[in-house]
């Protein structure tokens, strides 16, 4: 048989067609095909808990389709996140030539470096912010905390840092972790069985670091431990000189889940905004992206889509894959305008909204707040269940239009009038409150 990556490059190829350019770059081009076993387990690691989740909500099926299809072969397909990768790696005997690789290789994108990085007005402050960080960890700018939009390139520029040291400070010690892989390893340490010695070793892998970035830490739980434990982590490397980065998607004052004090260390060092690029920086990478990654575009084209996605870079390189896609299936080595024009005015694919119901919606509201299911639909009348209620009761009324006799039963028979107050509520929070605008926009994302 083929080498694992050989046929999952294949079967990505396939699934590249039949999932939306979003969500195939957001959670299956990201995913490492780990292994086959020898009981026909194909083993697949995701980049994260929530992509996890995703895959298995929404992308297994056509995973299997396209495994089939590519292999002749039916597998067991197996989702693991990156802590359940460690342990599966730890009690199986993973191919050597495999586990050997991973190894050498460096735990930064190879794609993000800064001279992949097409510098605007839009990101030149946060550029050099972020080269002067790589060049001299630990002496400006500390902690410098990066927030912007999805797909501003945050993520790139924590990568772009950690591969200028990689290859310049190669005796540094840098850690790059998304907020959620911090969360989770904290707290698979505090129910270990051996549970000091775990916080001990946890603390020995985050407090001897020269450089930690933290991504994404938005999603910073309101877990006292997870608060307290990053405080410490965070005075702990400040106080010894060495360099913290933090990336969000917006600034510390409207994390709703943030502490005070935790808000108040990020104040101490740099805090910028990277913008959505103008059309100039838009052209320009997509020139970049097309000399990267092959995918060739007549300079129309190229401008036709800079012109028509402004807000998000990461959609912006989809459109252009998509296009150029388009071509090759056409029988061309360069896309036209005949393509760039078939990808805008297809109808989008709402795939996301079809397979909406209320259960996944309120399971969503269920896991983001870390709520049970029976107590968010059941009687209680704390604050932990009630605000949460009304977010589900809102998104079901809004993303399926059920009427609300309906969510009323879903919610243990709820009179219609309750369900209507609830949607009410949220709707006239939504015009004001910013917390339960971004707890809402979250929420959505995660659908
Ligand atoms: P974020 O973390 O802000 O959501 P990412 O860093 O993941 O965004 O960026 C999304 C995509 O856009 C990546 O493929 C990245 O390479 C690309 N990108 C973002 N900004 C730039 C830029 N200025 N130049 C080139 N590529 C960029
Ligand atoms: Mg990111």
């Amino acid at each position: 048989m083929q080498d694992i990556e050989t046929i999952w490059k294949q079967i990505l190829e396939k699934l590249e067609l039949r999932i939306s350019s979003v969500s195939f770059m957001l959670w299956i081009k990201t995913i490492k095909p780990l292994e086959i076993d020898e009981n026909g387990n194909f083993i697949l690691v995701a980049q994260s808990v929530t992509a996890k989740n995703q895959i298995l909500r929404n992308f297994l099926d056509k995973i299997d389709d396209c495994a089939n299809e590519v292999t002749g072969k039916s597998f067991k397909i197996t989702i693991l996140d990156q802590n359940e990768e460690v342990e599966y790696l730890k009690n199986n005997k993973v191919d050597e030539k495999n586990t050997s690789k991973n190894e050498e290789k460096s735990p930064f994108k190879e794609k993000f470096t800064f001279d992949n990085f097409v510098v605007g007005k839009s990101n030149q402050f946060v550029y050099a912010a972020a080269r002067t960080v790589a060049e001299h960890p630990g002496k400006r700018y500390n902690p410098l905390f990066i927030y912007g939009g999805v797909g501003l390139g945050k993520t790139h520029l924590l990568h772009a840092i950690g591969n200028y040291i990689h290859e310049f400070s190669p005796n540094l010690k840098i850690m790059y972790v998304t907020c959620e892989q911090f969360t989770n390893d904290y707290i698979a340490s505090l129910y270990s069985p051996t549970k000091n010695k775990s916080i001990m070793e946890f603390r020995g892998k985050y407090r001897n670091l020269d450089v930690l970035m933290v991504d994404d830490i938005q999603f910073i739980s309101r877990g006292k431990e997870t608060q307290e434990e990053f405080f410490h982590t965070f005075n702990e490397l400040i106080m010894n000189n060495k360099q913290i980065i933090i990336c969000s998607d917006r600034p510390p004052k409207d994390i709703e889940t943030l502490e005070d004090r935790l808000r108040s260390r990020f104040s101490s060092g740099l805090i910028h905004d990277i913008q959505a690029p103008d059309i100039e920086t838009r052209i320009a990478i997509l020139h970049k992206k097309s000399q990267l990654e092959k995918y060739y575009a007549e300079d129309e084209v190229i401008n036709y889509i800079a012109e028509r996605v402004d807000t998000n870079i990461r959609e912006l390189e989809g459109k252009l894959s998509e296009v150029y896609f388009l071509a090759t299936l056409n029988g061309k080595k360069v896309a036209t305008m005949e393509e760039a024009k078939e990808v805008f005015t297809k109808e989008p694919k709402e795939e996301i909204k079809n397979d909406l119901n209320p259960d996944k919606i309120i399971s969503t509201v269920c896991d983001y707040f870390n709520i049970g299911y029976q107590d968010i639909i059941g009687k209680k009348k704390n604050k932990e269940v009630v605000e949460p209620r009304m977010i589900a009761i809102y998104l079901i009324s809004e993303l399926l239009n059920l009427p609300l006799v309906n969510i009323g039963k879903i919610f243990g028979g709820r009179d219609h009038t309750t369900i209507m107050h609830s949607r009410d509520k949220i709707t006239d929070e939504l015009k004001t409150n910013k917390k339960i605008q971004n707890l809402v926009s979250d929420i959505k994302g995660m659908l």
